[in-house]
């Protein structure tokens, strides 16, 4: 009973607060929507330029209307959230890009990068969406979602023993893949099914199999990026200082990860998996670092 009613003023409270605060920001309110209508036509305005800019690069139209999103476009919200992982960053009030753009092709990244440079708008590129701080979505300023989830395909050679991934495509789909050809050939990457390999990859990469083949990066043989000339290059073309920067420096420092040549390696047919819990008081710490007794004194 009591609770009820404590409820029910809080509820009270809560309309009251808001009633009030349309009263006293009504004509904040006001100037709110003139800011909006100004932002939304700059926001028509960098659309307009940078489809302009794709027809230039002779990109069909057919293909620009299928992987251009504007924020007008019915299909926007739901393109931007799927592959917010942080809901945090979920928010009305976390800053939107301005496009979202869904490739399919090479060209249609190369057309990405070299547009957003034209128009001087800056480009996030999203894979999995895994980012901790949502840094492939999220940003202070005009921005361009370059979104991999198209390019997820993997292409697994068993008697060469690698596979070529694309970014867009995540470490489940990778796994399922390699396990389809063959119960004895694994990758080392990270537990996580969802997080793709254009974040993960050009990270670093651990998992399960780090004590036995250390990190993903460590079984890299050739990637194919896109440069900020909007060239693809693959590991010859780029040369070993920038195939050896996309292998754990964080691939949007330095381009566009398009897809890796990874290394397959031999794993047993059956694994077992097991559990144990330890505490600190049941020196787990001498169970994770077996150090020698001199060492782990210091
Ligand atoms: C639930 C969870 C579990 C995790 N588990 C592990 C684990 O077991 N082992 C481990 O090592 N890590 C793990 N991570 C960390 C994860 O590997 C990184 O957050 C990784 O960067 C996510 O990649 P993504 O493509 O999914 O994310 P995104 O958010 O799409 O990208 C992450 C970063 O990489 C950049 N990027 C993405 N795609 C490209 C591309 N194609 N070219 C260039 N740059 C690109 C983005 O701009 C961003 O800066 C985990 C993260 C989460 C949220």
């Amino acid at each position: 009973m009591y609770e009820t009613q404590l409820r029910r003023m809080e509820r009270t409270i809560q309309c009251f607060t808001v009633n009030l605060k349309h009263k006293i920001l009504g004509i904040v309110l006001e100037e709110d929507e003139d800011e909006d209508e100004n932002e939304n036509n700059a926001s028509d305005s960098v659309y307009d330029t940078f489809v302009q800019c794709f027809s230039v690069a002779k990109i069909p139209q057919s293909q620009v209307s299928q992987i251009v999103y504007g924020p007008k476009n019915p299909s926007f919200t739901a393109v931007l959230q799927s592959y917010i992982r942080n809901r945090r960053f979920n928010t009305s009030s976390t800053p939107k890009p301005n496009i979202i753009v869904t490739p399919f092709e090479a060209s249609h990244v190369s057309t990405t990068v070299t547009c957003a440079k034209k128009i001087g708008v800056q480009l996030k590129i999203r894979s999995g969406g895994n980012d901790y701080e949502g840094i492939s979505y999220v940003s202070d300023v005009s921005f361009i979602i370059l979104d991999m989830f198209n390019l997820r395909n993997v292409d697994v050679d068993i008697k060469d023993e690698t596979a070529w991934v694309q970014a867009g495509a995540t470490l489940g789909e990778l796994y399922y893949s390699i396990w389809e050809k063959s119960k004895v050939h694994g990758y080392p990457a990270g537990v996580c099914p969802t997080v793709a390999v254009g974040g993960h990859l050009s990270d670093g990469g651990y998992g399960n199999m780090l004590r036995k083949y250390g990190l993903s990066v460590d079984h890299i043989v050739d990637a194919q990026v896109v440069d900020v000339q909007g060239r693809v290059l693959d590991r010859a073309a780029m040369g070993e200082d920038l195939f050896w920067a996309i292998r754990g420096g964080g691939g949007a420092s330095f381009g566009v990860i398009l897809a890796y040549k990874i290394q397959l390696v031999p794993v047993p047919p059956i694994v077992t998996i097991f559990h144990v819990e330890k505490f600190l008081d049941q020196n787990m710490t001498e169970g994770v670092f077996p150090l020698p007794r001199g060492h782990a004194k210091d």
